[in-house]
């Protein structure tokens, strides 16, 4: 199998009958095993356990169950480690979890097990979720399978490397301030990032739990529609979770986008902005408006305060949200003469510099004295934000910028410097902010070295449907999302 599989070429390929679910799993498996000491996408998988379920997929399909009901019935997906998973490892690549292992399945793993797929196994990420490169997991760095000297991007770097390496055809990662979209962008997939409230988070281990949500990366846009539309919906475990999310992209038709209204905001494309981006999403604007997009100037006057604004929200949710890491309840113990020392020690030990940080930052905004000057203000600028973009889809349908100001960076470019590594979120956490969609697709490479550049789309709360059906007609008539990565070839 020389080809790229995607969800939906695996889907072609079982109900053919061409494959089974075991040679597709046994494909995967060959190739994660080849590939691994490269690019470190995983943390773990089971072998024997990934064969078992494509044994029981394969007598389903044998008994003539369809794709129709059961989407993903046979094919492999793999996921982020900080989605649970009964009986497996749960470690958001953290020390501090030790060998903890999850009591019950997330919603999302549930529905992924009744859409039938196969899951392959748990992959590596930034602690917590805290980063952009995946440099900070205490299991080392995964790597760039278009460049090994690069970072994926992060906190979804196992994710984005493992389907731009094609050790899977699709994964999961969960985004906070864009760590879905910024690994897609640096590893040339698709990376899609649903409204607040689309996706359950139930099963997700909270890093700033009013930001996170659970998405899509894959190869193409109608794999991404299709991931999203097995694990959207509301489910009453999770407070957040919207009531009626229905979700139905049309991506049937022509890729005609007469009609459509795409915004360009001003404060995206100004200094910073590597000039190869720039160039790459601007051919890509002129490609949108050749398929009949309207293309407007829209401003979002807030934009220079959000990355302040998100650092002191996310780091106060985080603060409070891994206080319950404190070697009493889960994985490591660090014992100590006093509960006290018990405390210090485990957390000493069990974290890593960077959640260390954001711990004591997010303590420090939620301080009494400091919390209204911090953390209620920027509350309050959230708000401005948020209203911004609603003000703009007034205006527009969809909003078109970069993924990521540069594309991937090196290894240790940036370890020692926390707020170069932040600004690599710059054009990302908006959205996160504001609860609204967003979604990353390639649109082009630098070059020399070769690597892919992302165009990001943004759309309003439950817009997915527009903002699928624009990728999509975006991918129906260019080719960037059909290059495969150096080590996809390998
Ligand atoms: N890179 C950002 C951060 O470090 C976003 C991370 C994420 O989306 N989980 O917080």
């Amino acid at each position: 199998m020389n080809e790229r599989l995607t969800l939906k070429r695996c889907q072609e390929l079982l109900r053919r009958r061409e494959v089974s679910a075991r040679d597709l799993t046994q494909h995967f498996l060959r190739r994660i095993e080849r590939l691994e000491p490269s690019v470190h996408s995983f943390l773990e998988w089971d072998a024997a356990d990934a064969l078992a379920q494509a044994e029981t997929a394969d007598r389903a399909l044998a008994d003539g169950a369809t794709h129709q009901k059961q989407p993903l019935l046979g094919i492999p997906v793999a996921i982020k480690d900080n989605i649970a998973v009964k009986g497996q490892p749960l470690r958001c690549a953290s020390r501090i979890l030790g060998d903890f292992r999850s009591p019950y399945d997330a919603t999302v793993v549930e529905r992924l097990r009744q859409a039938g797929a196969i899951l392959l196994g748990r992959l590596n990420m930034d602690e917590f979720a805290m980063g952009s490169s995946t440099e900070n997991s205490a299991f080392g760095p995964t790597r760039n399978p278009w460049d090994l000297d690069r970072t994926p991007g992060g906190s979804s770097g196992g994710s984005a490397a493992a389907v731009a390496a094609e050790e899977v055809p699709a994964a999961l990662g969960s985004d906070t301030g864009g760590s879905i979209r910024q690994p897609a962008a640096f590893c040339g997939c698709v990376g899609l990032k649903p409204t607040y409230g689309r996706v359950s988070r139930y099963g997700l281990v909270a890093f700033a739990s009013s930001l996170d949500q659970i998405g899509p990366l894959t190869a193409t846009v109608e794999d991404a529609a299709l991931l999203l539309g097995v694990i959207a919906g509301h489910d009453p475990r999770d407070a957040t979770s919207l009531p009626d999310p229905a979700l139905d992209p049309d991506l049937e038709g022509e890729p005609g986008l007469r009609g459509i209204r795409l915004g360009l905001p001003r404060e995206y494309f100004g200094s910073g902005l590597a000039p190869e981006v720039e160039q790459a999403v601007h051919s890509a604007i002129r490609h949108l408006e050749g398929l009949g997009a309207e293309i407007r100037e829209v401003s979002l006057p807030h934009t220079p305060y959000a990355l302040a604004t998100y650092y002191v929200i996310a780091t106060a949710e985080a603060s409070a949200n891994l206080a319950r890491f404190d070697g009493i309840r889960y994985g490591l113990r660090v014992d100590g003469q006093d509960p006290i020392e018990l405390y210090k020690r485990t957390r000493g030990r069990g974290f890593g510099p960077e959640v260390k940080r954001r711990i004591i930052l997010g303590t420090f905004v939620l301080s009494s004295g400091y919390y209204d000057a911090y953390y209620l203000r920027a509350q309050k600028v959230r708000t401005l934000i948020r209203n911004d973009f609603l003000d703009a889809f007034r205006r527009v349908d969809l909003l078109v910028t970069p993924v990521t100001p540069t594309p991937a960076f090196r290894l240790g470019e940036k370890v020692s410097d926390p707020l170069q590594m932040y600004l690599s979120d710059v054009f990302t956490l908006s959205c996160n902010l504001a609860g609204i969609c967003g979604i990353s697709v390639p649109c082009g490479f630098t070059e020399s070295p070769r690597l892919p550049i992302g165009l990001q789309l943004l759309g309003p709360p439950l817009g997915e449907a527009t903002l699928l059906r624009v990728a999509h007609a975006y991918q129906q008539t260019t080719n960037w999302h059909k290059e495969r990565s150096p080590l996809a070839l390998a």
